[in-house]
């Protein structure tokens, strides 16, 4: 992603959203305002049903900035798309949270402790590749860095990255291979560089395998 997006595909308008899922969405909200330590159960029951990824953290971004779905219903996933925020971890949920960025990932990936968290649901299709087809088909994986910065790309990061990738993969029926996990480079018409030349592919793919 990047901090301003160029102007989104006139496809990528929002849509009303159905009653489930604003429910989904309001619920969330609300359990996410209530400290931890006042519902630490209901809190954790909340999340495990609102993330795919179990590991994850629920930090949902406005669905001003998504495009609600029903996939694999409504289109085929058959794609991961890695990305660079070119931001800090807390401005990158913090962009997804602001309606009038246009942009979102289905996840984030910390820097520090490769701690993920999931901010569009899979079903749906978030804003990250800048082109309408390769939003449809993908999921978005956003880490914490710069392109040229790579000593934000930590162990833990390579990681746990991978581990959600595998299981992204292992759900969808998605080949760990570089034709179906590519860079935000890879997809036709990108002018963006994420993850840059610092991301180390081998490797990636490697843990991914063996995840
Ligand atoms: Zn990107």
């Amino acid at each position: 992603m990047s901090p301003r997006p160029r102007k989104a595909p006139t496809v990528e308008r929002t849509r009303p959203l159905p009653l489930l899922d604003r429910r989904r969405i309001l619920k969330g909200a609300a359990l996410a305002a209530v400290p931890y330590a006042l519902l630490p159960d209901a809190r954790a029951g909340a999340q495990s049903q609102a993330v795919d990824y179990l590991p994850a953290e629920w930090q949902p971004a406005t669905p001003s900035n998504y495009t609600a779905s029903s996939r694999p219903t409504t289109y085929t996933v058959d794609r991961v798309v890695i990305h660079v925020t070119q931001t800090t971890y807390a401005q990158a949920l913090s962009v997804f949270r602001n309606p009038k960025k246009r942009v979102s990932a289905h996840y984030v990936v910390r820097s520090a402790d490769g701690h993920v968290a999931q901010c569009v649901r899979e079903a749906d299709v978030a804003w990250h590749a800048g082109n309408w087809d390769h939003n449809t088909r993908s999921i978005g994986i956003e880490h914490e860095g710069w392109v040229d910065r790579p000593a934000y790309f930590t162990n833990a990061l390579y990681e746990r990255s991978a581990r959600l990738t595998a299981s992204v993969c292992d759900r969808y029926g998605i080949p760990k291979d570089r034709a179906h996990i590519i860079g935000h480079h890879e997809v036709p018409g990108t002018d963006h560089t994420d993850p840059g030349p610092d991301w180390d592919w081998v490797r990636y793919v490697r843990l991914v395998n063996f995840a």
